[in-house]
């Protein structure tokens, strides 16, 4: 899988149009919602590592990766390590407790966007503790909330969340949370109005927001894909994941 040769989509060019589409997104939302530029993470599940390195030479530092596998492979293949000293890279998938360890030693690991148990972020408090050569700062994670209710998806539950993020701040030293993540049904009708997932996301961040005495930008959103991240921007996404866009579709099978 990670063997295939040169994507035969243009993968600069769909990055140049997704950081134009982003900044005219900026310049055209409503003026009240005033949060600063999202982070793009380019999802490069499935994508050989060879389209890594042409986002990463077009300019893109961060990458996402949902399976675990694929991480651990991708972030220390010779030639990325070689070609991308500075990428960084984020997980986006379910992680299990028995593989937290692979993943927490991987080179150049920035964030974990699916933090959604106590359990987990107890697990990987104390890996991220553990870890050699011992780590500089803390571990950014991302609480994931499963903000459309589906049994599918992982994520605690939204009015669970402000509680485990709660949870993180006060007991865990070694994590650094630094927002929430939605992924969201699939394929909302956007003729219907603003998407349920998004409300529901921000509505979370508000309350942690509240419990706390922070302010909004302290606590950030990441929500948004290829077919909406214009509209997360919209509401005031901060971090964006894009992958079709950016790299072409996907095979089917592996979604
Ligand atoms: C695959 C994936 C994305 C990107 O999806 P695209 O539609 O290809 O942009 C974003 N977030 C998560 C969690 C994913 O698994």
């Amino acid at each position: 899988m990670l063997r295939r040769t040169m994507a035969e989509f243009d993968i600069a060019a769909g990055l140049q149009h997704v950081l134009k589409r982003i900044e005219s997104v900026l310049q055209s939302r409503p003026q009240e919602i005033n949060t600063p530029k999202p982070l793009l993470v380019a999802v490069s599940k499935t994508k050989p590592v060879e389209c890594i390195i042409e986002a990463y030479n077009a300019g893109q530092r961060h990458f996402g990766e949902n399976y675990v596998q694929e991480l651990v492979e991708k972030s220390q293949h010779p030639d990325i390590l070689a070609q991308c000293p500075d990428i960084k890279w984020h997980l986006i998938g379910h992680l299990q407790s028995n593989k937290i360890n692979k993943v927490l030693k991987l080179p150049n690991l920035y964030m974990i966007q699916t933090v959604d148990s106590e359990k987990l972020a107890n697990g990987i408090d104390a890996a991220w503790a553990k870890r050699q050569p011992e780590p500089t700062e803390p571990l950014r994670v991302l609480v994931q909330v499963n903000t459309s209710g589906e049994d599918v998806k992982s994520g605690v539950d939204a009015s669970a969340a402000p509680s485990l993020y709660q949870y993180i701040s006060d007991n865990l030293k070694h994590l650094k949370p630094v927002g929430i993540m939605t992924i969201g049904a699939y394929g909302f009708d956007y003729s219907n109005g603003p998407n349920p997932d998004f409300v529901a996301l921000l509505q979370v961040q508000r309350e942690i927001c509240k419990a706390n005495s922070l302010p909004a930008d302290a606590v950030q959103v990441s929500m948004g894909m290829s077919n909406d991240y214009d509209r997360a921007i919209e509401m005031g996404s901060t971090i964006v994941r894009v992958g079709t866009a950016i790299f072409g579709h996907r095979p089917k099978a592996s979604e």
